[in-house]
């Protein structure tokens, strides 16, 4: 019998719910039961608990700088573990069962290591499995370029593997499952009030997961919008029908709300490069020296040269990035005869995002009237159609979060 697509469901769970044996026992009962319930599940698993970053800790007490090739091989094995144990504790529960690297199935990617791409899926290796009646497991953020070196996808990258999966499976929905019970209006740790959103579109949730939300990988939203994959997110540790947070296209089914949800970005830091000369090419010189070394660039502003005929141009990068930025910044500084480089560490970045902005005016000057209410002065603004973000003083993060809550998302 031939396998149709909506007999498939893909499940993905995620390092906190893998985290030992009893999690991994746990996870191994729930898959039994969607397969006895008449699914075929292939199911996407990550490293355990903090086995990604124990293996980065590794590799740097030995090299500051792991070649990136090996890094890879190192990391995949957090998922390798995390693979082979589940499908130990689901063939102990009597099932038929194989799990399967990256490599194994054909995920292929580009070479870009630690950030690779996925280029194309083989399915066969997984259809024939499931024909043959086993519950599949996968395990995630790694695929196999195309002269054979292993690749991982970026931080967070099982959820890109799982997406990308239910895509070319074409399954009927991709499931997250994970630590939390859904998608919050805010960190409810910060916001107490925060409650969680029922349904969500793949734009929002794509700018509450770029923003910081720490949901969901946000490439992973970028290739499910593409391919229009239905996604949940639910808790593996809840009863399997309470809960969760559905992600689907903007339909009428969606409750009308200007904003979805707060979130704050704490691994910001903010760089300046002030006294540039003002003339063309200069901001394409600056950010086309971090492009090279894909430096992601989050927030920009450029001063006005009024009366003085220099500039500042000011950006965000994450904390990871700042020691190569800094050193191409203070090459910069040189070369075009720059006044300083300023570095400042203590930043946060709060965003309010919501679809219900399109037709809303005046969401941004309310924005900025709370945060001056409650005295926080805003270093940086960048916005979107359905999104705004300021860059605040590290201090002020979380009150500009529930200051934010309190105003757009509660009552
Ligand atoms: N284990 C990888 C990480 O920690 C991938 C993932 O969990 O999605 O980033
Ligand atoms: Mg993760």
């Amino acid at each position: 019998m031939k396998l149709s697509g909506k007999d498939i469901v893909v499940q993905k769970y995620g390092g906190t719910s893998v985290r030992d044996a009893d999690r991994i026992k746990n996870v191994a009962s729930r898959i039994l039961r969607a397969a006895e319930s008449g699914k075929r599940v292939v199911a996407v698993v990550s490293a355990p608990g903090d086995t990604t970053d124990r293996l980065m800790e590794m590799a740097s007490s030995i090299t500051s700088e792991p070649p990136e090739r090996e890094l890879d091989v190192l990391l995949s094995t957090g998922e390798m573990q995390g693979m082979s144990l589940l499908a130990m504790a689901i063939h102990e529960l009597g099932s038929r069962v194989v799990s399967l690297t990256g490599a194994q199935v054909g995920i292929l990617t580009d070479s870009e290591h630690s950030r690779a791409r996925i280029k194309k899926i083989d399915t066969r290796k997984i259809l024939s499995a499931l024909e043959e009646g086993n519950i599949v497991i996968v395990a995630g953020f790694q695929g196999v370029s195309a002269d054979d070196n292993i690749t991982t996808l970026g931080r967070g990258g099982s959820d890109l593997s799982a997406v990308a999966l239910a895509a070319v499976l074409g399954a009927g929905v991709c499931e997250i499952y994970t630590d939390v019970d859904g998608v919050y209006t805010a960190d409810p740790s910060v916001a107490e009030k925060a409650f969680r959103i029922e349904r969500i579109t793949y734009d929002e949730m794509l700018e509450l997961a770029s923003a910081g939300a720490g949901v969901m990988q946000s490439r992973s939203m970028e290739v499910a919008k593409k391919h229009s994959v239905r996604l949940s997110i639910r808790s593996s540790l809840a009863d399997e029908r309470k809960g969760g947070t559905i992600i689907m296209e903007d339909t009428k089914d969606l409750e009308q709300v200007v904003v979805r949800g707060v979130t704050l970005d704490e691994d910001q830091v903010k760089m300046s490069i002030e006294g540039i000369p003002d003339r063309p090419g200069i901001a394409a010189e600056i950010f086309g020296a971090l492009a090279a070394e894909s430096i992601n660039v989050d927030m920009i502003i450029q001063s006005s040269a009024y009366k003085t005929g220099l500039n500042t141009i000011s950006f965000t990068v994450s904390h990871g990035r700042l020691k190569r930025a800094r050193e191409i910044l203070d090459g910069l500084e040189r070369e075009m005869g720059a006044e300083r480089v300023v570095v400042d560490e203590d930043v946060h970045k709060v965003s309010i995002v919501g679809i219900g902005m399109r037709s809303h005016a005046g969401v941004a000057a309310k924005m900025f009237e709370v945060l001056a209410k409650n005295s926080i002065n805003i270093e940086m603004i960048s916005t979107s159609e359905i999104k705004i973000s300021c860059v605040v003083p590290g201090k002020y993060g979380k009150d500009a979060v529930k200051a934010l809550h309190r105003e757009f998302c509660e009552e």
